[in-house]
């Protein structure tokens, strides 16, 4: 496969309903996307096992949903206001940002890609973090910002997960959501957008240096198993570990989760053992107490954090290019069932015979309790497997002249395109086997 990749894979998302450009019919709004029908459901399903395997499933790990607005002091704490506030510029090649006075750091970066030539944006007066308005009366509303990443709003309600919950260290607080960037360099489709969602965990511990290196990488190989259980290719993902060079100042640790991309290796997830760096500043700006007691021993501490956050729309971008193929004519997605936006798709054999569209349509209503799935009677069944293999569903059931009779269907398998009867009682049972 070549690096056409990901104007093939831009291609498909746009054709077949998983990703439009944002606000397309107004010529577009650089760095943002809409996601269409399928691609809704696809990021549902990423979603929903990233919180089944991360809150359901897990008795040291509470979820919650906090609000994008936050106090713009929260921005102060976490250094995100200071940070962001220099003029910047940044390196097209691989967007790091350095700030525009800094000549020394800036040559030693080119260095980096001595293979190329260098090349920089314009410096700009930078801030990351995107502004809004806040207040009915003009003139005096007051500037706040739309969250930069979804990590603040957890280390702001410790104290009130602690005060409402029975969580005891070590336990981590899970979110998802929507974060904004004002990213100069917005592109690689939805790689680097401007609104984008996040799911991440803060994990608390104690704060000492072996605990933080025994979750630092219990939560390494977590992440990266999780993502292998969802049918990524292994030889398409890799740890990097940060240098301690390039860490920001409090990060006793970082790495990133990296995909195979058409245009290099590229991060979509990082795990980074922040110390008590978050806790210690909302405590010192709010003057709220992060302090945590042991129960057993009555220490007094505030606890390191190991976060791990991934972005969901860097996830659904690669396993989209992961599931990615092409046999002859045939393009399909090779999307685990589990993340598959259909399950199944049931087809009658002919749209012009009532005996066949009414037991589809039976098949179809008594499915669809259980499963999202799609119907589909249009043109041949050749147009029918195409379309579906497109948008990654994994079984097709056709209901044809036989199932009368019998009462079997044929199932054609998305994959290897073989086809096997079986009998419509024992449909339920049989699809649910499939998408565990
Ligand atoms: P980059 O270096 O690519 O800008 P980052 O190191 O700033 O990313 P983090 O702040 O660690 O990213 O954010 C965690 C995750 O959020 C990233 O791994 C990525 O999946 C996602 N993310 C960050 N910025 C963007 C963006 N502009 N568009 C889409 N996803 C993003």
């Amino acid at each position: 496969m070549t690096n056409n990749l990901t104007d093939k894979i831009v291609s498909l998302a746009k054709r077949r309903g998983f990703i439009f450009p944002g606000s397309e019919i107004y010529g577009g709004l650089a760095g943002t996307w809409d996601y269409g029908p399928v691609g809704a459901l696809l990021k549902k399903n990423l979603k929903d096992l990233w919180w089944e395997n991360m809150v359901e499933r897990r008795d040291d790990i509470v979820g919650i949903d906090a609000a994008i607005m936050m106090n713009p002091k929260a921005w102060e704490a976490s250094g995100h206001l200071k940070a962001f506030a220099d003029p910047l510029v940044e390196c097209k090649i691989c967007h790091q940002r350095i700030r525009a006075d800094k000549e020394e750091e800036i040559k030693n970066h080119e260095k980096i890609h001595k293979d190329k030539k260098a090349d920089w944006t314009e410096p700009r007066q930078f801030n990351l973090l995107v502004k809004a308005y806040l207040g009915v009366v003009e003139g005096e509303q007051s500037e706040i910002f739309l969250r930069g990443e979804i990590t603040n709003g957890v280390h702001v309600n410790f104290k009130n997960v602690l005060d409402s919950t029975r969580v005891k260290i070590p336990f981590g607080v899970a979110q998802i959501g929507k974060a904004f960037r004002n990213e100069i360099t917005p592109g690689n489709f939805t790689f680097r957008s401007r609104e984008f969602e996040q799911m991440e965990v803060q994990f608390y511990i104690r704060p000492d240096e072996k605990e933080g290196e025994k979750w630092f990488e219990y939560w390494k190989n977590n992440r990266m198993d999780w993502y292998l259980s969802l049918g990524m290719r292994k030889e398409n993902l890799r740890f990097r570990d940060h240098a301690k060079t390039e860490r920001a100042h409090y990060a006793i640790d970082a790495t990133d989760i990296e995909y195979n991309a058409p245009w290099g290796w590229q991060e979509f997830m990082g795990i980074h053992n922040r110390g008590d760096w978050d806790l210690s500043r909302h405590q010192k700006f709010s003057g709220v107490d992060m302090g945590y007691r042991d129960p057993e021993t009555d220490e007094k501490y505030i606890p390191w954090d190991i976060e791990t956050s991934a972005g969901v729309d860097r996830s659904i971008l690669f396993l989209l290019i992961d599931a990615y193929r092409e046999e002859g004519e045939r393009i399909y997605l090779k999307l685990d069932a589990k993340l598959a936006p259909y399950k199944a798709a049931v087809f009658p054999l002919l749209a012009n015979k009532p005996e066949l569209v009414n037991s589809a349509k039976k098949i179809y209503d008594d499915l669809r309790k259980k499963f999202m799935v799609a119907y589909d009677d249009r043109g041949n069944i050749g147009k029918r497997y195409y379309s579906q293999d497109e948008i990654g569903t994994p079984y097709c059931l056709t209901v044809d002249f036989r199932t009368l009779e019998d009462n079997t269907l044929t199932v054609r398998d998305r994959d290897t395109t073989k086809q096997e009867r079986i009998k419509i009682s024992g449909l339920i049972d049989w699809l649910n086997g499939k998408i565990q």
